[in-house]
């Protein structure tokens, strides 16, 4: 499995912050033949101006989609539209999106969205997590397995191709507190174990499913180094210089 590194800028940045940070990461090495793949989730608004700053190597995401095809939807962008601009991926299911009380999506509207999206052609990194009173209840394994089951439900055996799992116990996002190796080890084989007696064998060997949560440079290579970890989806830390030493961890892994 080609290890995976996924940045979310989430609802931050400028365009001047984006051409700084996109000159940084233009210092590090070529990563054109190597075994890693890099791709940065950006603001809708920002699309244009981080693919010209940003460095050829590496691509873009987008952040959310509408449900379905576009249409009279004010405000929202559709997979169609995503894909038209030539955007390959965009991360769904975000735990933001899930718990935000103004967004509230649920398990089958994420689980619509991955659909659709695959459906016009788009990949997808598809986020799956726990709250921290679920993780106090024992309820870890049972909210990712239910997540993921929405999905699954929608998707044909070959969709899953095209999708990235980023596993992001949402107690670690944003907050510094980053599961240990061990715990994300402990739930990644429990999903791909999950994938297995699921979709499939073939499938469960092959779809990445990346850990998210407070990853840092000095984090990122003792986590990406279990065996069941592909890579990273990345919030604070990729818009930083040290995202490069994130990169670096597939090296590692
Ligand atoms: C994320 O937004 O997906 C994330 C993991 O954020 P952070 O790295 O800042 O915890």
């Amino acid at each position: 499995r080609k290890f995976f590194v996924g940045g979310n800028w989430k609802c931050n940045g400028t365009r001047d912050s984006i051409t700084q940070i996109c000159a940084e990461f233009a210092k590090g090495p070529s990563v054109a033949d190597a075994d890693v793949e890099v791709v940065i989730g950006v603001p809708f608004v920002h699309v244009d101006h981080a693919r010209a700053a940003l460095r050829k190597d590496w691509q873009l995401a987008v952040q959310n989609c509408w449900i379905g095809k576009g249409g009279a939807f004010t405000g929202e962008i559709s997979a169609e539209m995503i894909k038209d601009s030539g955007i390959p991926w965009v991360i769904l299911g975000h735990s933001e999106r899930r718990h935000l009380p103004e967004l509230k999506e649920s398990d089958e509207t994420v689980a619509v969205k991955v659909a659709y999206a695959l459906s016009q052609g788009l990949k997808v990194m598809a986020c799956i997590g726990e709250l921290l009173a679920e993780r106090e209840a024992g309820k870890t394994q049972e909210v990712n397995e239910r997540q993921l089951k929405a999905i699954a439900a929608k998707l044909k055996e070959d969709d899953w191709k095209n999708v990235v799992i980023a596993y992001e116990p949402v107690w670690a996002i944003g907050t510094g507190k980053v599961a240990t190796p061990d715990q994300a080890q402990e739930v990644h084989e429990q999903v791909r174990a999950w994938v297995a007696a699921n979709v499939s064998a073939e499938v469960a060997a092959n779809v990445r499913i990346l850990y998210g949560g407070s990853v840092t440079a000095g984090n990122c290579k003792e986590i990406g180094g279990k065996p069941d970890v592909d890579g990273f989806l990345v919030g604070g830390a990729s818009l930083k210089p040290e995202f490069l030493q994130i990169v670096d961890a597939y090296k590692s892994a």
